[in-house]
């Protein structure tokens, strides 16, 4: 059986809840066995994750599972697996999952792939997985040798399907350790969808000149429904958060749309965004190294560009 965490925020399935059921649904297709979906805490609508391939989903809710807590929420996950019977695991890969993949894998001496963007397959008998390396450059196809198999599915790398109905829901009992952190506050900067899962993501560079300027940016992304990112000078120099930074030592994001403004494309910054489905880039300078990487680029002033855009966008929409 493949066992896929679907991740709830305050209750609530998301949109990466759903790929990665889709992607455990896909993978039990390939081994010939069932997909079941596991949701911790107190949760509406579990039954829904059946739309996505779950024939059935666990529940456990417990007060030790209200806040996130790395070492709780690996045991609940591992001995789910456990008494399952779960073969596969499959988690996200955003910051849940990058801070329990690890911690399951070694619970459960599981071999394990973080980070991957296709379904796997069984080549020549052996279950592999694919995943972007050298910053999505090249692609290392990986075997999985242990008896339990554990993977983190990159966001937006696999089309969400519907291909069943409702699932049965079963609550289960497990005991579980006291949390050992506790979040006091929990601010949410703006509300707008976070970096990592934001479809549509409008950026811009140093050839903004300045903070006072961001407006052109804030204005384009408010008509597209938006968020918002940054060249990583424009956060070392606190035009901007650092948690809007992307590249190679920020935020790596997949976007289906990724428009750059004032960004020239170095390499560092590519290596976050060059996953990218569109690339659209304004940069007064032609030979930018940005226009390589680009779908489609504007050779121009991105003052006068940006708000050429947000006008047409606003028309569009009505
Ligand atoms: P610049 O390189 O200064 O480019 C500004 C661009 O704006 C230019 O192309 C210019 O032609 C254009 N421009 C200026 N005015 C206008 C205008 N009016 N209209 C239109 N275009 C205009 N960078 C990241 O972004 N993310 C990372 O994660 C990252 N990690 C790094 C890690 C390491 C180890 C190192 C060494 C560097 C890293 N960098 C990273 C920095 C990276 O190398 C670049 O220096 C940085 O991306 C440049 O930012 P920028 O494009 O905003 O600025």
């Amino acid at each position: 059986m493949v066992l896929v965490y679907a991740e709830a925020t305050n209750g609530q399935f998301k949109k990466v809840a759903h790929e990665v059921i889709t992607y455990g649904k896909q993978t039990a297709d390939v081994l010939g066995t069932e997909c079941h979906a596991l949701v911790l805490g107190d949760t509406a609508g579990a039954e829904s994750l059946g739309k996505y391939g779950a024939s059935k989903v666990y529940r456990i809710t417990s007060p030790q599972l209200e806040a996130f807590d790395a070492a709780v929420y690996t045991v609940a996950i591992a001995e789910v697996a456990k008494q399952q019977g779960a073969t596969v695991i499959v988690l996200p890969h955003n910051s849940t999952g990058k801070n329990i993949t690890g911690r399951l894998a070694a619970r459960l001496e599981a071999g394990s792939v973080p980070g991957a963007n296709a379904v796997p397959t069984m080549k020549e008998g052996f279950f592999t997985v694919r995943k972007p390396v050298f910053s999505g450059k090249a692609f290392a196809d990986v075997q999985l040798l242990t008896d339990v198999k554990i993977i983190s599915v990159a966001g937006n790398s696999i089309p969400v399907a519907e291909t069943g109905t409702d699932a049965t829901v079963e609550d289960l009992t497990i005991s579980l350790p006291e949390p050992k952190t506790k979040v006091v506050k929990h601010q949410v900067a703006t509300g707008r969808v976070p970096l990592p899962e934001a479809e549509l993501v409008v950026s811009g560079g140093r050839g903004l000149k300045g903070p006072e300027n961001w407006g052109v940016i804030e204005d384009l992304a408010e008509a597209l429904g938006a968020t918002t990112a940054c060249s990583r000078p424009v956060a070392d120099s606190d035009w901007r958060p650092h948690h809007e930074h992307v590249g190679q030592t920020g935020v790596a994001i997949r976007p289906n749309l990724y428009i750059a403004a004032g960004i020239s494309g170095a390499i560092q910054h590519l290596a976050g965004v060059n996953n990218s489905k569109t690339i659209v880039v304004i940069n007064k300078d032609a030979d930018a190294p940005f226009f390589k990487a680009a779908d489609y680029g504007v050779v121009g002033d991105l003052f006068e560009v940006l708000p050429k855009l947000t006008a047409a966008v606003k028309k569009y929409k009505g």
